[in-house]
């Protein structure tokens, strides 16, 4: 007989889930589990017998429904898609009532989150949350970005808060130490309502846009470290752990340190990173957000490029094939680069200033979104649940946070007086090293973007006058002159030029 007594319901014992349970537990939460497969269920109980918070094993979702203290919450942790509109129909046929919330904390598309949550309306509340950290974010305190109506955030919120990490809210920095049945007590939480609806989904999507960025750059770097110097991995290794003590301090740059001085356990005196094929995979979130960048016009090449990056690297039969065929440069002498050790900080100083271009590139994106969907967000508190729990969490979203609370406004990141300084100072040397990777051969096509997304961003003038003129000339689709207001239109019959037209758009 299955009591009502749980405080919260977990289902999809995956990866994510199973973690998240035992975190919601650790901060003294009775969770009810329900798992498609009923061995995994099995398996996760036996496995954890005593949690502070307790856990209900649940065979069916009529146990599942049964389990929980009304009104209930039940997260959903399955794949995007089909099996969160199919798990939702199996809830309310279990008997959830309208007044129950379901909180769909997988990587749904945003949209699909803002169908649900009408689609459901007069059976239950249905309520969108990103969360980002991977296993062990689950695990010890990821990030969570809620989307949904303000009342059901506020049911949620106490728990949210709860197993979310945690940040010291003066440095910026996530407080570590959290161990099974032991979490981190105090701090700024890395949990926030977003918004309505789909926010929480669409936010958390740009979160992984800017991680395919990040990633990306940070690739290059490792690939120009160890093409152009011939660094050994463990030595890229001790760079990027030397670079993550100033401002690229982030999760990112700290992993990579730790994967490049990976020794092979399969095979000896090789270091792993060498031996991994470089084929990259791809879920569709990067792809996702490269698309909504296209839908609504905003410019966010640098991470669109990391989409397009890994999609060549899949090409690895026709890389092979083609290295054979199609010539690159001769190789740079050590005269023509300089000196090991300015290059080095060259290097550090690209992916610095590319790194700042993709976040504003994020950050752009969901400027237009709240626009399209009428959210109103909070920019210095979505870079505030950042600095701790996900993937991209990084020293500088500190400073992000600090931006857009002098200037919630900004009408782009880059114009931040801190940041404007930073490029300032940096991008002789980013110059350089996208130079020196042209004429050296080596592709960085992360670093070139965010190069010339920042030359475009800061040109007064750009070539699409001459644009604009060949569409007038072959498709009459007229253009703005530089001496009449701004939405006035003008055409000019270029086979027989006389005065140009003025146009009615
Ligand atoms: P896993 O593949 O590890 O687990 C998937 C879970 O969903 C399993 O419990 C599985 O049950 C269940 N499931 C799959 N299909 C169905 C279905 N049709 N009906 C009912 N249950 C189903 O996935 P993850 O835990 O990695 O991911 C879960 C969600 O979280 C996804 O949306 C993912 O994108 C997102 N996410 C993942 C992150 C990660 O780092 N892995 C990070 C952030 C978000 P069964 O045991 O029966 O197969």
């Amino acid at each position: 007989m299955i009591e009502e007594r749980a405080d919260i319901g977990l289902i999809g014992l995956g990866t994510m889930g199973r973690n998240l349970v035992l975190n919601m537990a650790d901060h003294g939460f009775h969770v009810a589990v329900y798992n498609r497969t009923t061995s995994v269920t099995d398996e996760f109980i036996a496995a954890n017998p005593a949690t502070p918070g307790g856990l209900t094993a649940c065979r069916t979702p009529g146990e599942f429904v049964a389990a929980l203290r009304p009104p209930r919450i039940a997260v959903l942790l399955v794949p995007a898609g089909k099996p969160v509109d199919a798990i939702t129909q199996q809830l309310i046929d279990a008997g959830l009532a309208r007044d129950d919330l379901v909180v769909d904390a997988g990587n749904s598309l945003w949209t699909d989150t803002i169908r649900r949550e009408r689609e459901y309306a007069d059976r239950l509340r249905f309520f969108g949350s990103g969360v980002s950290g991977g296993s062990e974010g689950a695990r010890f305190g990821p990030s969570l970005m809620a989307g949904g109506d303000a009342g059901s955030w506020q049911r949620l919120r106490p728990i949210w808060e709860a197993i979310a990490a945690k940040v010291d809210p003066r440095t910026g920095r996530p407080i570590e130490g959290a161990a099974p049945g032991k979490p981190v007590k105090g701090g700024e939480p890395c949990a926030a309502w977003i918004g309505p609806n789909g926010s929480g989904h669409y936010v958390k999507m740009v979160h992984n846009g800017i991680e395919y960025a990040d990633m990306q750059l940070i690739g290059e770097a490792y690939w120009l470290l160890r093409t152009l110097l011939n660094l050994e991995p463990p030595e890229i290794g001790d760079v990027f752990a030397e670079w993550n003590k100033g401002v690229l301090d982030s999760y990112l740059v700290e992993i990579s340190a730790d994967v490049l001085r990976q020794k092979d356990p399969a095979r000896r005196g090789r270091y792993l990173v060498d031996s991994i094929l470089d084929a990259a995979g791809q879920k569709g979130t990067g792809k996702w957000t490269s698309v909504n960048a296209l839908d609504t016009g905003v410019a966010a090449p640098t991470i669109a490029e990391a989409v397009f990056a890994r999609i060549i690297s899949a090409l690895k039969d026709e890389r092979l094939a083609a290295a054979k065929l199609l010539k690159g440069p001769a190789p740079l002498t050590r005269r023509a680069l300089g000196p090991r050790e300015k290059i080095i900080e060259a290097i550090r100083q690209a992916l610095y200033c590319s790194k700042v271009c993709a976040y504003a590139q994020g950050f752009q994106l969901m400027r237009e979104a709240q626009k399209e969907y009428g959210w109103t967000l909070d920019f210095a508190t979505i870079a505030r649940i950042w600095r701790g729990g996900c993937i991209i969490r990084a020293r500088f979203l500190q400073r992000i946070a600090a931006a857009y609370a002098e200037k919630p406004d900004l009408a782009n990141l880059l114009l931040d007086r801190t940041f404007r300084r930073q490029m300032k100072e940096a991008q002789d040397a980013w110059r350089r090293v996208v130079s020196v990777a042209a004429l050296a051969g080596v592709p960085c096509p992360a670093f070139m973007s965010a190069l010339a997304y920042y030359d475009s961003y800061r040109s007064a003038r750009l070539p699409a006058n001459l644009l604009q003129a060949q569409r007038d000339y072959f498709g009459s689709h007229t253009y703005e002159r530089i001496d009449q207001p701004r939405g006035a239109f003008f055409h000019l019959d270029w086979s027989n030029p006389g005065r140009p037209q003025l146009r009615a758009e």
